[in-house]
């Protein structure tokens, strides 16, 4: 694909990129390689907690810059982008501050002598990541295994190369000895060739489940390990005892949130029985007043998508659960304006035979589900391929926690919408992926765990 800067707020080409040669990878992993074999890798963490320290100042200073490409090149509302690049600044801070407890050797009790594990870095790595997150997605794999020692070589999303470039430039200007951290304006296949390098140890992807099955698939061939974060199609339970006035307006900013292009986003909205014409009618009331409209105006609430093929795909999702029974409670087609702009959308009425009830919608559309009790909530949570995040809102914590420990995901929050912070692990099961980032499970898991006995 093209490497192209397009606002999706007028659809207009601002400037496209050169994608780099097989001869400009084979010099980064050079590099990359070469850093990975040196005593900056290898030896004492303090220079590479200061690349994190000054990263995160740098982050600081040029928020509102920072802010602006990633909503002129994504959409994302300013609002939102400066918050992406403040909790990017916390990342790098927290694997400053907390790294070298976590990378510090373990005892072992045993009855063969004095153990202990090391922490070790293992070498290159590829990241691939997407635009929904421009920044914090990178984040997320550079500040653990800078921290660690590992290289990385990133081929972000096509639509955010100026954020991919920022980026980088940033983590050079932090101080970041060349070869710890390469961006690349490259294909599919060009990936596929670097996990197959054998200078490269490993492979992070956060994307869709088909280009998170084709990178895994060529680190298993290789015999390299890889971590996928893919998509979810996260429940947001609201029990009859829940808190309804602050229900529907977190279960608003859970739908709503990016323009709906999250990853962890309330896409399924499961309502117990009793409270679920009241939460519709509030919750469509709300979404009904939302602002639309540029994602640099302050006074905006939902900006446009991505691009405009993110339009398409989800016009064409919602067209095809209609056709196949849903009812359209509100909104349902794309915004007569220029940009890609979809309004906001419930869908009521989805049957298990819809296609809808399976699939992950992209974007400003919520699925209402009605159900009687606890278990019936719980036997739809989890009749769904994904299993990454939910939320359960209810004012009995404890019947609360029973159902966060029997909904099949990576994540659960109670009365809350399913969040991220740098100290929390960030992960799924089933086809949302596998492996953690973020907090200590996320730097433990691009390093070697070596055993030492002292017999
Ligand atoms: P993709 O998975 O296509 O894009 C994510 C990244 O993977 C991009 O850098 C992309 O590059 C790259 N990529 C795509 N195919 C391959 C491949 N075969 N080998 C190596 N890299 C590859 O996501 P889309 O942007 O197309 O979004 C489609 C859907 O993916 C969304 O509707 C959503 O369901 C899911 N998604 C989930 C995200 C999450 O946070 N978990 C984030 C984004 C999307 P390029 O841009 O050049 O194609």
């Amino acid at each position: 694909m093209a490497y192209q800067t397009v606002n999706p707020a007028n659809n207009q080409l601002i400037k496209e990129y050169k994608p780099h040669s097989d001869a400009d990878i084979e010099a980064a992993l050079g590099r990359a390689d070469a850093l990975y074999r040196s005593g900056w890798a290898t030896g004492d963490i303090t220079p590479r907690l200061n690349v994190l320290r000054r990263l995160a100042e740098l982050l600081d200073e040029r928020a509102e810059a920072l802010a602006k490409i990633a909503s002129q090149e994504m959409g994302k509302l300013i609002k939102q982008s400066r918050g992406e690049v403040a909790l990017c600044a916390q990342i790098a801070r927290y694997y400053a501050d907390n790294a070298p407890r976590f990378l510090a050797p373990v005892k072992y009790p045993s009855e063969l002598g004095e153990a202990w594990v090391e922490h070790h870095p293992i070498g290159v790595l590829m990241a691939v990541e997407p635009w929904n997150f421009p920044y914090y997605q990178l984040m997320r794999v550079l500040a653990p295994n800078l921290a660690a020692g590992n290289p990385v070589i990133a081929k972000h999303a096509s639509i955010v190369p100026h954020c991919a470039e920022t980026f980088a430039q940033l983590v050079h200007e932090a101080g970041a000895p060349e070869g710890a951290w390469t961006n690349l304006f490259i294909s599919s296949e060009q990936v596929a060739a670097i996990i197959a390098d054998p200078r490269v140890q490993g492979a992070a992807l956060t994307g869709s489940e088909k280009a998170g099955s084709a990178v895994a698939a060529q680190a298993a061939k290789h015999i390299k390990k890889a971590t996928l974060e893919l998509g979810g199609n996260d429940v947001f339970v609201v029990l009859d005892d829940a808190d309804l006035a602050k229900a529907v307006e977190i279960g608003v900013q859970a739908r709503l949130n990016n323009a709906g292009q999250v990853c962890t986003a309330a896409k399924r909205f499961i309502l117990h029985e009793k409270i679920a014409d009241s939460f519709l009618a509030q919750f469509s009331e709300a979404f009904s007043r939302v602002k639309i409209g540029d994602p640099l105006d302050e006074s905006v609430g939902l900006g446009p998508l991505s691009s405009r093929e993110a339009l398409e795909t989800l016009t064409k999702q919602v067209n095809e659960a209609v056709k196949n029974g849903a009812k359209l409670h509100l909104g349902g087609q794309p915004l007569e304006r220029e940009g890609s702009f979809f309004a906001p959308t419930i869908l009521t009425g989805i049957a298990r035979d819809n296609p809808a009830y399976f699939e992950e919608f992209f974007g400003p559309v919520a699925q209402m589900y009605v159900v009687k009790d606890d278990d019936e909530a719980v036997r739809l949570a989890n009749d769904s391929h994904y299993g990454l995040g939910g939320a359960v809102f209810s004012q009995d914590i404890e019947r609360a926690k029973r159902m966060a420990s029997r909904i099949e995901t990576g994540m659960v929050y109670i009365n809350w919408l399913t969040d991220t912070a740098p100290e929390l692990p960030f992960g799924g099961v089933k086809r949302s992926g596998f492996g953690r980032e973020l907090s200590d499970l996320g730097i433990k898991e691009f390093v070697n765990q070596k055993l030492v006995v002292v017999h």
